[in-house]
């Protein structure tokens, strides 16, 4: 086995566990003769794989049964409109938290659909490069809800605690450190991420909503774009992404027996230390603006002493097999998207590269 060092942003690595899992099962699962793929959403197959990947998302959150978990699809994106259609109304508004390119996405589809104010925002040059503190934040004691994006996948910051809104709650873009740290989801109305950073394949998106917030959705809505559908029918109103779901199933399997999130926290916290110390460590010759307690453990993003460098650095670790480090094209420099399936090992070699790639460079 070759196994590439994958730090695509997303589509993004998968356990290799949990890859080998997959092939072994792809044609014959579980003696029925046929992959899950091909299996009907309404088999008892799938039935099951479907209702324990629910209930390991619930235990691994400490969720009771007073919140309900969907698989949608259209990525996180559709949620973008879905949160505004189904909570805003012509008396109400949502204060949007911006502190990156997805944040502010979702607030421009919540502003075609009704009131969407900015509670904060931390944009400068058109550049995200901290997030805001709670003093910073103006918020309405009346708003529906509170949108905040955890981890910004693009600017590379993330919160390491969420801000307080009071009464108001939180609805949460964790689409890419879902499930890499424990998170105290105290005032969390919604939680919403696509499946293809942190969680399995594109193709499906989670969505976990605590029940009162799904009573106060707004009826009048095409079936498919409201929530009541999809959480009174347990996401199976129509045919849902099935092999996505299967392979989600895995990855929740593989983070239990990996410590769950503590060891997944455990985990990045040490990748995330072993990358800062080498960009902090070298003597300016790579460099990451970001307050340490907003730095991401997700995506680290950083900078060489010149564009050409950064070409060559990108060049060089693609060569040497570390994949998917160009940073986003819209600011450019260098982003490892270290998810959960980056291990210790493979960081260390690519703080290894990083250090020999300076000294021949500088
Ligand atoms: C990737 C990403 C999205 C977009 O996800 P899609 O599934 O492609 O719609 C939204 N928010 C965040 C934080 C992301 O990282």
């Amino acid at each position: 086995m070759n196994r590439s060092h994958n730090y695509y942003a997303g589509p993004a690595a998968m356990p290799t566990e949990v890859m080998l899992e997959a092939q072994a099962e792809l044609l014959d699962y579980k003696g029925t003769g046929m992959s899950i793929m091909e299996t009907s959403h309404r088999s008892k197959e799938y039935d099951a794989i479907h209702c324990e990947a629910i209930e390991m998302l619930k235990s691994l959150l400490g969720l009771g049964d007073d919140y309900s978990v969907m698989f949608l699809q259209g990525g996180a994106s559709m949620q973008f409109a879905m949160i505004p259609m189904n909570f805003l109304n012509a008396n109400n508004s949502a204060d949007y938290i911006t502190t990156g390119a997805w944040s502010k996405k979702a607030l421009k589809e919540a502003k075609i659909i009704g009131n969407a104010k900015v509670a904060a925002s931390t944009e400068v040059d058109g550049v995200f490069t901290s997030l805001p503190k709670q003093t910073d934040l103006t918020l309405d004691p009346n708003a529906a809800y509170c949108h905040l994006t955890s981890n910004n996948t693009i600017y590379g910051t993330q919160f390491s605690k969420f801000p307080t809104t009071g009464n108001v709650p939180m609805v949460i873009d964790m689409s890419s450190d879902i499930l890499s740290k424990p998170v105290d989801l105290t005032n969390v109305g919604v939680i919403y991420a696509g499946a293809q950073k942190n969680l399995g394949p594109a193709g499906v998106t989670l969505v976990i909503m605590r029940k009162d917030m799904l009573e106060k959705c707004n009826d009048g809505l095409p079936t498919m774009l409201s929530y009541k559908t999809h959480a009174e029918a347990n996401s199976l109103f129509n045919t849902c992404p099935t092999f996505p779901i299967y392979m989600v199933n895995k990855v929740l399997h593989w983070i239990i027996n990996n410590g769950g999130l503590e060891g997944m926290a455990k985990r990045n916290e040490a990748k995330g230390k072993l990358i800062y110390n080498a960009i902090d460590g070298s003597g300016g010759y790579y460099v990451n603006k970001i307050a340490a307690e907003d730095r991401s453990l997700m995506n680290v993003v950083f900078n060489l002493p010149t564009a050409e460098l950064e070409a060559k650095f990108v060049k060089e670790a693609t060569a040497a097999r570390f994949f998917g480090v160009k940073g986003h094209r819209s600011i450019g420099g260098i982003r490892a998207s270290i998810y959960n399936a980056a291990s210790v090992e493979s960081v260390t070699a690519f703080t290894e590269f990083m250090a020999q790639f300076a000294a021949k460079n500088s």
